[in-house]
């Protein structure tokens, strides 16, 4: 195993950062042996209430310091991700047994995300002209205000990354932000919240508090300004109702049952390759990982003979390091789970290509990563989400049955397709009802590109991440117009009536000259 410089006293001091008044701790195992990692201190909804406080007054003066101010300090802190990667890259594999390359791909694309909001928060959220409804007699400008405190709620399955993509757009809009960490994952988020802090943003502009969802969670949901969810559909549905009943605004990014579609013009060992990549790459823990694979018949045989090879001479481990292909499930809850998915569905039919069998001599919660066939839909891996570990493998007779089955379900996060035409990629593209499409990928394509809207559709979320569309959430749009006294708009009757057909000559002659 890798020495690593992550030690007892490194979590102490980032666990400190908390902001929990309790005497309580909760205990934080490591999927590599099963041991408590660290305790984490609990906050209560007093903590929340006096953060969201402090976070309050603290973006008063982070809104007023403006965008050339606030991206010095945000590229400074995309530095010191960079700077410490080697400990960032060893924190979120203590926590989340995944591999290095995956640890590796949440740095990257936090470093990736808080680049974009630094640089790109001026163009989108300056204030600017609109043209005006009467040219010459009114001007109109529009400003973006920022909404206050964003209360950001994160799971535990890409605890570092997911953090970044809620909480630099909002504080490069000009917002501060409380975020509820899960408790597995909150040392990565900690560290990643000092790199900001070292890099001059304001310790209480970015709180973490952590501990009881129902009190801590609930309680950032009836105070802050606006809420960013990350998890599952069920508490993305609870959230949005509170979000509803204060009316403070939300974006929700919750669960999928992603599709992956092979057709039959690919190679058949690339395309094994990068289905696997697609569906096991955290172990099927990540919200765009592939659960449900349509191959074309024509090419089904030799796709499956190579995912199947594939899979078994890979390496499967939760030890520190670049040595696996795949790592670990995150706890024991996890592949509880898995477990119970796999048992339903072989129980009523299907059978286990590949895979299927916990193997704890690697690691206490380590499973094989498994693909079946003969799937229907009364088991439960056929429509609900595992988020784990296990992949269905239909057969299809052409893009358009794979299109419709790929659509079938309430989810709509992720899809991808592998072609050898990039043309009949795009078709079949243009035709998937999810928030990203991969072509030639399973979701890093679409993950990588932080300037381009990222969200669900269906049951899968509301709202967008990334881009423009994720910095507009934190803001409210202001009008200001103002009329020039070029013409005095009319008060009284008499006044309208005079001026009444100048108006109507104005309309047909913005109309005749297509202005809007
Ligand atoms: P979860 O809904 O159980 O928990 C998510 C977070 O919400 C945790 O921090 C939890 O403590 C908190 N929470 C739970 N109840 C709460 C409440 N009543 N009020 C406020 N906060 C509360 O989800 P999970 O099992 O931790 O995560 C897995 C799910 O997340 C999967 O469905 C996965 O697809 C989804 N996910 C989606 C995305 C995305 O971008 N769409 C990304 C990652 C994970």
């Amino acid at each position: 195993m890798r020495a690593t410089t992550a030690s007892s006293d490194l979590f102490a001091s980032l666990t400190d950062d908390v902001i929990a008044s309790t005497a309580d701790t909760v205990p934080v195992a490591t999927p590599s042996t099963g041991a408590t990692l660290h305790e984490l201190p609990c906050s209560n909804g007093d903590d929340v209430r006096d953060a969201v406080a402090r976070a309050r007054l603290a973006q008063l003066a982070w809104a007023r310091a403006g965008f050339a101010e606030r991206r010095r300090m945000l590229l400074r802190a995309h530095d010191l991700i960079l700077e410490r990667r080697e400990l960032l890259l060893d924190l979120i594999q203590l926590e989340s047994g995944k591999t290095r390359g995956q640890a590796f791909e949440e740095i990257f694309l936090a470093a990736s995300v808080t680049r974009y909001n630094a640089v790109a928060a001026r163009r989108v959220l300056r204030r600017h002209r609109r043209r005006s409804g009467i040219p010459g007699v009114v001007t109109t400008r529009v400003r973006y205000q920022p909404k206050g405190v964003a209360g950001v709620i994160t799971p535990w399955n890409f605890a570092l990354s997911l953090a970044a993509l809620d909480v630099v757009p909002a504080l490069a809009a000009g917002c501060a932000v409380v975020q509820k960490a899960d408790e597995q994952g909150a040392l990565s988020i900690l560290a990643l919240r000092r790199c900001f802090v070292d890099a001059g943003v304001p310790e209480a502009l970015w709180a973490v508090v952590a501990g009881p969802p129902n009190e801590v969670g609930e309680t950032l949901t009836d105070v802050a300004d606006y809420l960013c969810f990350t998890g599952s559909t069920a508490t993305g549905r609870m959230i949005a109702e509170k979000a509803g009943r204060r009316l403070v605004g939300a974006s929700l990014e919750l669960g999928g049952k992603n599709a992956i579609i092979v057709l039959d013009d690919v190679e058949p060992a690339e395309a094994a390759r990068s289905t696997l990549h697609a569906a096991f790459s955290a172990m099927g823990q990540l919200c765009v990982s592939m659960e449900r694979i349509y191959v074309e018949r024509r090419i089904a045989g030799p796709f499956q003979r190579a995912l199947v090879e594939q899979l078994r001479s890979a390496e499967l481990g939760p030890a520190l390091g670049s040595g696996a292909d795949f790592g670990s499930l995150a706890s024991e809850a996890q592949l509880e789970r898995v477990q119970a998915h796999l048992d339903d569905a072989v129980a009523k039919g299907a059978i286990v290509l590949a895979g299927g069998r916990a193997r704890p001599e690697l690691g206490p919660w380590c499973f094989e990563p498994t693909v079946l066939t003969g799937v229907t839909p009364e088991m439960r891996v056929f429509a609900e989400e595992t988020f784990g570990a296990v992949a269905s493998l239909y057969l299809v007779g052409s893009d358009d049955e794979a299109v419709f089955a790929a659509n079938s379900g309430e989810y709509g996060l992720n899809a991808a397709v592998l072609a050898g035409s990039g043309r009949r990629a795009r078709r079949i593209a243009d035709a998937l009802q999810a928030g990203s499409v991969n072509i030639n990928e399973g979701y890093r394509a679409s993950f990588a590109s932080v300037a381009a809207p990222m969200g669900g559709v269906k049951q899968s979320g509301l709202g967008r991440r990334n881009g423009p569309e994720g910095l507009l959430r934190f803001v409210d749009p202001v009008t200001v117009a103002a009329a020039t006294g070029l013409l005095q708009l009319p008060r009284t009757a008499r006044e309208y009536e005079t001026r009444m057909p100048l108006l109507l000559a104005l309309a047909r002659a913005l109309k005749a000259l297509r202005r809007r």
